[in-house]
């Protein structure tokens, strides 16, 4: 098992920063999930460690020696693209022996590993079939056992679910990490799917813009997020913006553009400040009518979507638009009038970003 270094990767294509100062530490078998907006880096970032695309600066380093002066075969990477093709004419097993083939292997040694590698991912019984006779999700498994068939240190997975329909998607992605981890391989796998990303990672690297915004287990960054736009990427959150009018029992306290006071998680932002509290629509609680107290915001409900067991709830309030994620069951009726409360340990105060809030939280 191999760890992964990567400090301070640059890669720029004219008019564009793709990677912008990139650090990243992977340990040895862990399963990490890049996840970032459409144009993030996310793929460049793999290009660049499976020696596809070469940086302008930064090192990256497998164990504690440097790969980035390395051609790709040399870096012994198990890459899946994006958008893989199976070898239309091959059969499931010709395709997985390619690799081991082109590398020359003692027959004997590629049979057996071949024969293993389809065993892994379910396929033995179709090795004689053609790409096109087999379902998508079949596809990717192939694809998946191709890559693996060169006895690589690292997996690299670039959107590895992406073509597939929802349920198989949920299938195969636990799938996905139990061969992982199964393996001992050391793996970076890429989506802009949070759900995904949560499900099967034990740390998760948010991207944006080319930079590292956070990193941390799914639920650091599911319950701490470090800015607005982390926040309401995993997941989805509301926004108020005030001044920080004071700290009181070790809570930050919030004047919003109505002279109401919520409350928030303590800061370090000083107080006169202005801010943003940041609360999950996951931990916004509606109540009928209106209801007085601490952290309450009441308003007229302009919009109830239901999802199955949870309903979201659009509530117009003097403070905009706020959304709330509610049992189904104790959904409200379009045009009643509703009050939207939260609990201060689940309002996170940010600086209000210098760009402002709207462009802070774009998904480009
Ligand atoms: P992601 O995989 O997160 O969607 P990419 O790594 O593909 O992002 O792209 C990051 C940025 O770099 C995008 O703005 C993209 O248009 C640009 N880019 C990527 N590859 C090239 C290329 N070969 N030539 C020019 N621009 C590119
Ligand atoms: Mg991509």
């Amino acid at each position: 098992m191999v760890s992964l270094r990567v400090e301070g990767l640059r890669k720029s294509f004219p008019g564009v920063v793709a990677l912008d100062g990139i650090d990243l530490n992977v340990r040895e078998g862990e399963y990490v999930v890049i996840l970032g907006p459409t144009g993030a880096g996310k793929t460049t970032l793999l290009k660049t460690i499976a020696g596809l695309a070469r940086q302008d600066s930064g090192h990256i380093y497998f164990d504690q020696q440097r790969v980035d002066t390395l051609m790709p075969f040399q870096r012994s990477v198990a890459y899946l693209p994006q958008n893989y093709s199976l070898f239309a004419h091959l059969t499931v097993w010709e395709n997985v022996a390619f690799g081991p083939t082109v590398q020359d292997w003692s027959p004997r040694r590629r049979d057996q590993i071949v024969r293993e590698m389809l065993n892994l991912v379910h396929l033995s019984d179709r090795r004689n079939s053609l790409p096109r006779e087999l379902s998508g999700g079949m596809q990717q498994r192939v694809a998946l056992a191709r890559a693996l068939a060169t006895q690589a240190r690292i997996l690299l997975l670039d959107e590895p679910l992406r073509a597939l329909d929802a349920r198989l998607r949920l299938e195969l992605r636990q799938e996905l990490r139990t061969l992982a981890k199964y393996l001992g391989i050391t793996t970076l796998h890429v989506t802009h799917d949070q759900e995904e990303a949560i499900s099967v990672a034990d740390r998760i690297v948010i991207i944006r813009k080319g930079k590292v915004v956070q990193a941390g287990s799914p639920k650091e960054v599911y319950e701490d997020p470090s800015t607005p736009f982390v926040s309401n990427f995993i997941g989805e959150a509301n926004f108020l913006q005030g001044l920080l009018s004071r700290v009181e029992d070790g809570f930050s306290v919030i004047m919003l553009s109505d002279g109401r006071h919520v409350m928030g998680r303590p800061t370090n932002v000083p107080v006169n400040s202005q801010v943003v509290l940041g609360v999950k629509t996951d931990f916004c609680n509606v109540y009928h009518g209106k209801v007085e107290g601490q952290n309450s915001l009441t308003g007229t409900v302009v919009r109830s979507l239901f999802t199955g067991k949870r309903t979201t709830l659009e509530i117009q309030t003097g403070q905009g638009l706020l959304k709330a994620k509610v049992p189904s069951d104790q959904s409200l009726s379009e045009g009643s009038e509703a009050t939207l409360r939260f609990r201060p340990e689940n309002g996170i105060v940010y600086p209000i970003p210098n760009e402002g809030l709207q462009v802070a939280l774009e998904v480009e």
